[in-house]
């Protein structure tokens, strides 16, 4: 079972679909601007905090080689005014901050600093001391040493740990812009599928049938849109079609009677000239041969005076209806006027158009007319003049026939006579 179709106004289509984008707008650019903070975050924390941590520890590292390099000048036995200026020296680098700061490097500076003003004094009371003072600095100079190359070790640890973080931030960052551009891209998608499928898709329809409607041809079927507005014009389309081919059939109609005797239903006279004056000029330019004919009731006044004029005029129905039958499907028929008819045999001998007014005259003379009420009539009989299409045209060989009709009705009636009528061959009067 089908489900029961649900109508939309495409305001409302619209105005859902504004809205969720709108709400899928705003939420992927919260999304975005969010990681654009954490981003910015991440910086600042490395600019304020993890690059002047570095500089101080790198400055610590210095520091300390630094010391280890003075120890060293000092225990060289250097001149006594070149140990106090690296004494001097000395005395500055352990009171610096970046020393003083640092819980082991603090009281190592201390130490060193003791241990070599102490050594200066001993080396210049005694120079021979200098093995002994030496090995005691060993120890020393390796603290020193050691506690140089953590904090430097420190320092490109903090380095690599901060890069990581904004590492993952940033690839986080670019992971959900992309899934942004995804849902917005997607999103979009959609929405035009929608509107192709709701609108563009039946206006192309709609355009299909007007333009069959429009060049008379078959026109497709109109699938029931859901969008309401869209539906208003199928339907008008639909109600358009129905006046249409009302109309046709109306138009088909009034072309038909205006063609046609309403009584026998034959072509009438002005039309069967037309269709007679084409067919005529087109036998003379292909050198084609006809002929035409004329035919009157005989004494069909008696049929109206005796009976009825409705009998008479069923009697002429059926003499349409048999004059049709005994001709050929090509052969033009008209009613001409009352009870006299016209026609015109295309690609047809004397002989043979002879031939055919004699199947007529014969098929209507062994007619039975029944009227209603068991009454029936005598054998009706026709006359029947001939005439071959020549040079002059149809209105002159229907003239002939006419003569020719005159000659028949003249010579005793129920026959046919060809027009020029050879003294004894064409009149074939019924015994
Ligand atoms: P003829 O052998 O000389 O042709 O005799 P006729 O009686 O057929 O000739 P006439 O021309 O004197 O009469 C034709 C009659 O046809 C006259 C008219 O009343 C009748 N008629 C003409 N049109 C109609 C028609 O549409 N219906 C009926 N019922 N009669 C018609
Ligand atoms: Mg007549
Ligand atoms: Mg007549």
């Amino acid at each position: 079972m089908s489900r029961p179709r649900r109508n939309t106004r495409s305001i409302w289509f619209f105005s859902l679909a504004a809205a969720l984008f709108v709400l899928l707008y705003l939420g992927t650019s919260w999304l975005i601007d969010h990681q654009q903070q954490q981003v910015l975050a991440a910086t600042q924390r490395m600019q304020e905090r993890t690059v002047p941590e570095i500089v101080r520890l790198q400055r610590l590292g210095r520091n300390l080689e630094q010391m280890r390099h003075a120890g060293e000048q000092v225990l060289a036995l250097a001149p006594a005014s070149q140990r106090q200026s690296t004494l001097l020296l000395l005395n500055l680098v352990s009171h610096h901050p970046s020393l003083q700061a640092h819980p082991q490097a603090a009281p190592l500076a201390e130490q060193v600093f003791h241990f070599l003003t102490e050594a200066d004094a001993a080396l210049s009371r005694d120079p021979s001391s200098v093995a002994d003072w030496r090995q005691r600095w060993q120890p020393l100079a390796r603290q020193l040493s050691q506690l140089a190359d953590e904090v430097m070790t420190q320092a490109a640890h903090l380095m690599s740990e901060d890069l990581d973080r904004l590492s993952k931030v940033v690839s986080r960052a670019r992971l959900q812009l992309l899934l942004s551009m995804l849902l917005v891209g997607g999103f979009s998608l959609a929405l035009l599928a929608s509107l192709h499928r709701q609108i563009l898709q039946p206006l192309r329809q709609i355009h299909q049938v007007l333009l069959a409607l429009n060049q008379h041809g078959r026109v497709p079927e109109l699938p029931q849109s859901r969008v309401m507005e869209v539906r208003s014009v199928e339907s008008a389309i639909t109600a358009l079609q129905q006046a249409m081919r009302e109309n046709e059939s109306v138009r088909q109609q009034l072309e038909f009677q205006a063609h046609h005797d309403a009584l026998t239903e034959l072509p009438n006279r002005r039309f069967f000239m037309d269709q007679a004056q084409r067919l005529t000029q087109s036998l003379q330019a292909s050198g084609g041969v006809a002929v035409v004919g004329m035919a009157d009731l005989d004494f069909f006044k008696r049929v109206n005076d005796e009976h009825s004029h409705a009998a008479g005029d069923d009697v002429l129905r059926q003499c349409a209806h048999i004059l049709r039958a005994a001709l050929r499907a090509d052969d033009l028929v008209c009613r001409y006027g009352g009870e006299e008819f016209a026609f015109l045999l295309p690609h047809a001998s004397p002989e043979l158009g002879h031939a055919l007014a004699e199947r007529l005259r014969h098929n209507l003379a062994a007619h039975v007319f029944s009227l209603g009420g068991g009454a029936v009539l005598p054998p009706m009989t026709v006359s029947v003049g001939l005439a071959p299409l020549g040079p002059d045209g149809l209105e002159k060989a229907l003239a002939e026939a006419d003569q020719a009709l005159y000659q028949a009705k003249k010579g005793g009636r129920n026959q046919v006579v060809l027009h020029p009528a050879p003294a004894s061959a064409v009149a074939t009067a019924a015994a």
